[in-house]
């Protein structure tokens, strides 16, 4: 193969296809070109001054390498077509460098202009530039593609960009040749295809060494790279049905056309040695037996001739009858003569024959060889006569029967060809049934010497071509050969038997195609049948096999988006069917459990809704997470728009957020009255919530409106104050007067029994107006001294008055202090009533057990709680007990003499000193009240 380092530049041109379909192709072609142009147009508009100038010097090199340092293959090179492209080794370099460094749109262009330049000065073919347009385009497209995954990444490398883009431009490289051949569709189809096969190495080398050059260039300066993390999802990525076709159409395609391209190669193969096996059984019948038999038959005819003893007669007539009778009873010679030894003319048959009476110079060789010695039988090469036909002599020596002496000479001329029925009969035989071939003897010089055409006569002829493999089990040897004009023909070449000579057959190479033709038709169509219905089957298994998981991803979807109702329709024992179960089962699991969730929240809100308490949920970052109606109702707010606010935001009450802040220890509630804007009072309890491991997720606050209880005590302490006060002078009065009655005279003893009682009615009496009055004194702030004191002192005392009670009930009574306590500003006295008052109370409802006082400093308050192992006070009551008179009624408690206003006067004394009182109690397990009294005290005006 011839390299050139510079191709021609003369002479552009472009020839015309033969085939008409080439309209069909150059307009498919300018339409991708046009569409090319338009999708990728912002690659042109991006460009910019230095890309512009960058584009144009990739168009001027692939014009200038297009045509340059380039292999040029010639016939022998096995392409078949009219016009063989070049190899050009570097003209795939500027595309894929426009390719990675400017787009798709850009690398389409500079491919069809330097494809303009291989079609113009190479091969001339008009649909060249358009092809390879389309190998730009492909390039482009793969080197700049953005799709994720391994495999894009791959085909983003340049070199694997080239080659497929290469292969796949390729098989449309075909078409070209394709409507440059005339003929029947499916052998030019066959041809061109067999063309483009031989064109794919080229095509190859060239994608290869461009890859190669730019992927270098691309590890080498990786900021050049086009495509960088790429993420888009590949077109395959939506569906499983699309991935597996990604996949498996490919394959497909491959195997379909791998197997066109075998049954297209055998039938070639098999018709060609269908053709080859025509051709010898043609040559065979004439080279080895009507030609042996034509020349033998010449040579026995003249030799019985030459026996003939009345050639030997010495009269002229005799001799002259003789030839002439077994001339024409032979009809093989057309001419005869008798020569003596000294080669005198003797006789001659016709007498007067057109072509002269002289010997031609080839009968005179061949006489002279017999009269030198050599064979008795002689045979001339055939030659023309001064007529101008072809013929051969042959040469007989007349012998005396006696001695073996030469008598004489005889020559018998045959003419060849149309002029012997004989030859004429062989000729016929030669010529192929199939049309366009011809069949033709030549001697032992090369020569032509029969022939239908008869200009061809006596011209010379030798083998050339190819020799076929196909030919070995042959007598005779078979050629393919592709003359100048491009016409390839399969030749049978075959020696005479016992001759110098041979036969050729010629066939032209489209008989041998017609056949290919007949042969793969059928198993063709039978091939697309097949690959229609595994296609279609294909699609089919595919589809099937998917849809389970189609209908899952479906479902799975609609469940994620919480509709739990559309059932999962999956079927059967394979694992998508068993997955299908799985996750019908789950929906139904799923759906039972909401729905039982759904049926325990709708009880719970009924629940809620329908109590009268206000009920507050925050979360544990203090948000509001529920407010029944009636919180709603009680603070005024839409539980809508506050749900998920901060409380302190969702509600405006700073008591309440107050206490929802406070520091709870354990599980401690905390209580406390929350005064709303419309003068009602709410009574909070405000608990922990814990989840299951004890860590506090929010708190929850119950609470009650106690604005008529707190009305109802008003009215009793007004009731009270103004009847105490009305009571009390009576009182003493009444005292006075009993007690002096034992002085006015003895008693008897059930009269003095009855003063005493009168005397402890009176005492009670007192005792209960005394605490009505000084709950009055207290409420009031009437004598209220502000002191610093020393609660440990304070506390100390009330246990040493108390402990001879507690004592006599058999309790244990303690004190806990601190080691260090501070001094506490309050008014002592009444601070120690309170003391007093929750120990007295634990002693009197405590029947067994202990009562322990502690004190504890607390931030800026002092807390003293009073604990009890006594009966415990129920939850309903908590309420209340620090109304005043109120008396938990209980069978076991009757006895219990008591007031009901001892802890009222505790709140009453907490209030004074703004601390607070509360308890917290379990029925039968005790109590433990806590008084909590700021250390200091704000100045009071
Ligand atoms: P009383 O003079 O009746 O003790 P209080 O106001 O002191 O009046 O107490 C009110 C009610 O609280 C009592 O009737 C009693 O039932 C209940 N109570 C007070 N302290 C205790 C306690 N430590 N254990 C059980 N119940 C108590």
């Amino acid at each position: 193969m011839p390299f050139y380092w510079v191709g021609p530049w003369a002479d552009p041109y472009f020839t015309l296809p033969v085939r008409t379909e080439w309209y069909l192709f150059l307009s498919l072609h300018l339409i991708i070109l046009a569409f090319v142009l338009y999708r990728w147009r912002g690659d042109f508009l991006r460009l910019g001054g230095k890309g512009i100038f960058l584009l144009l010097g990739l168009v001027l090199a692939a014009a200038l390498l297009s045509n340059a340092c380039k292999f040029h293959p010639t016939s022998e090179d096995a392409v078949l077509v009219p016009a063989r492209p070049d190899l050009p080794l570097l003209a795939g370099l500027p595309t894929l460098l426009a390719a990675s460094l400017l787009g798709a749109g850009p690398a389409t262009l500079v491919a069809f202009i330097g494809g303009m330049v291989r079609g113009l000065f190479e091969s001339h073919l008009v649909l060249r530039p358009f092809e390879i347009a389309i190998f730009g385009l492909l390039v482009g497209f793969l080197i700049r593609q953005d799709y994720a995954g391994r495999l894009f990444s791959m085909l983003r490398q340049p070199i694997v960009a080239s080659l497929l883009a290469a292969l796949l431009a390729w098989t449309i490289f075909f078409w070209s040749f394709y409507v440059y051949a005339a003929g029947p569709f499916l052998s030019v189809f066959i041809s061109s295809f067999a063309a483009a096969l031989g064109y794919l190495p080229f095509i190859l080398l060239e994608g290869l060494i461009a890859g190669l050059v730019v992927q270098a260039l691309l590890s080498l300066f990786p900021r050049l790279r086009p495509v960088v993390g790429a993420q888009r999802t590949p077109p395959y990525g939506y569906s499983l049905n699309r991935h597996l076709l990604f996949f498996v159409a490919p394959l497909i395609l491959a195997f379909i056309l791998a197997l066109f391209y075998v049954v297209n190669v055998r039938a070639m193969q098999v018709a060609t040695a269908q053709t080859i096996t025509q051709m010898a059984r043609d040559a065979q019948n004439m080279a080895e037996e009507r030609i042996p038999i034509f020349l033998l038959y010449g040579q026995a005819t003249l030799q019985g001739l030459a026996r003939s003893e009345d050639l030997q007669s010495e009269s002229y007539e005799v001799r002259q009858d003789r030839l002439e009778k077994d001339g024409r009873s032979s009809a093989f010679f057309r001419q005869l003569f008798l020569l003596d030894n000294n080669l005198a003319l003797l006789n001659i048959y016709p007498e007067s024959p057109p072509e002269g009476l002289t010997l031609s110079s080839e009968e005179v060789a061949s006489v002279v060889k017999m009269t030198g010695g050599e064979a008795a039988s002689q045979r001339t090469p055939a030659y023309r006569l001064p007529t101008g036909d072809l013929v051969i002599s042959f040469i007989e020596r007349l012998e005396d029967e006696a001695t073996g002496e030469s008598r004489g000479i005889l020559v018998g001329r045959a003419a060849m060809g149309e002029g012997n029925p004989t030859m004429r009969g062989i000729l016929a035989g030669l010529q192929p049934a199939t049309g366009g071939g011809l069949g033709f003897v030549v001697d032992e010089r090369g020569y032509i010497i029969a022939h239908p055409d008869q200009r061809l006569l006596l011209s010379s002829w030798m083998a050339e071509g190819s020799r076929l493999s196909s030919s070995d089990s042959l007598p005779g040897e078979a050629y393919q050969h592709t003359d100048e004009n491009g016409e390839t023909r399969l030749i049978y070449h075959m020696p005479v038997l016992g001759q110098p000579w041979s036969v050729v057959i010629m066939v032209p190479y489209e008989v041998v195609m017609d056949l290919a033709v007949e042969i793969s038709v059928p198993l063709l169509i039978l091939l697309a049948l097949m690959s229609l219905a595994v296609t279609a089957l294909i699609l089919l298994v595919i589809s099937h096999l998917t849809r389970p998981l189609q209908t899952l991803a479906e479902a799975s979807g609609q469940i994620a988006q919480g509709d739990l109702t559309a059932q999962v329709n999956v079927r059967g024992e394979d694992e998508v069917g068993r997955l299908g179960a799985a996750f019908e089962q789950m929906r139904v699991k799923l759906k039972e459990s909401f729905e039982a969730i759904e049926r325990e929240r709708g009880r719970l809100k009924a629940i809620l809704d329908s109590t009268t308490d206000a009920i507050l949920v925050t979360d544990s970052q203090s948000h509001l997470i529920l407010a029944n109606p009636a919180a709603e109702h009680a603070f005024g707010i839409k539980a809508a728009e506050a749900v998920t606010r901060p409380l302190a935001q969702a509600i405006a009450n700073e008591p309440l957020e107050q206490l929802f802040n406070r520091p709870a220890e354990d599980r401690e509630a905390l209580v406390e009255e929350i005064p709303l804007p419309d003068e009602r009072i709410l009574y909070a309890s405000v608990a922990t919530i814990a989840d299951g491991d004890g860590q506090a997720i929010g708190r929850v606050a119950v609470m009650r409106d106690i604005t008529a209880l707190k009305e109802l005590d008003a009215m009793k302490d007004e009731f009270v104050a103004t009847v105490s006060h009305d009571l009390r002078s009576p009182l003493t009065f009444m005292h006075g007067y009993v007690t002096m009655i034992p002085a006015a005279g003895d008693l008897n003893e059930k009269q003095q029994e009855f003063v005493d009682r009168i005397i402890r009615g009176i005492h009670q009496m007192s005792e209960l107006i005394d605490d009505l009055l000084d709950i009055g004194r207290i409420e009031a702030g009437v004598g209220i001294e502000m002191a610093p004191c020393k609660m440990s002192s304070l506390v100390g005392m009330v246990v040493a008055e108390l402990s001879g009670r507690a004592e006599a009930k058999n309790l244990k009574l303690q004190l806990e202090l601190p080691p260090t306590l501070p001094l506490i500003v309050g008014d002592g006295a009444l601070i120690k009533r309170a003391v007093f008052n929750l120990v007295d109370n634990a002693i009197k409802y405590t029947p067994e057990g202990s009562v322990t006082v502690r004190v504890r400093e607390r931030d800026s308050y002092l807390v003293v709680s009073v604990s009890d192992t006594g009966i415990g006070i129920a939850p309903a009551d908590q309420i209340r007990l620090f109304e005043k008179f109120y008396r938990i009624k209980r069978r076991d408690t009757i006895r219990i003499k008591g007031t009901g206003l001892g802890l009222a006067i505790v709140k009453s004394i907490a209030e004074r000193h703004n601390g607070k009182v509360w308890v917290e109690s379990k029925l039968g397990e005790g109590s433990t009240f806590h008084l909590v009294l700021p250390k200091e005290q704000p100045e009071r005006s």
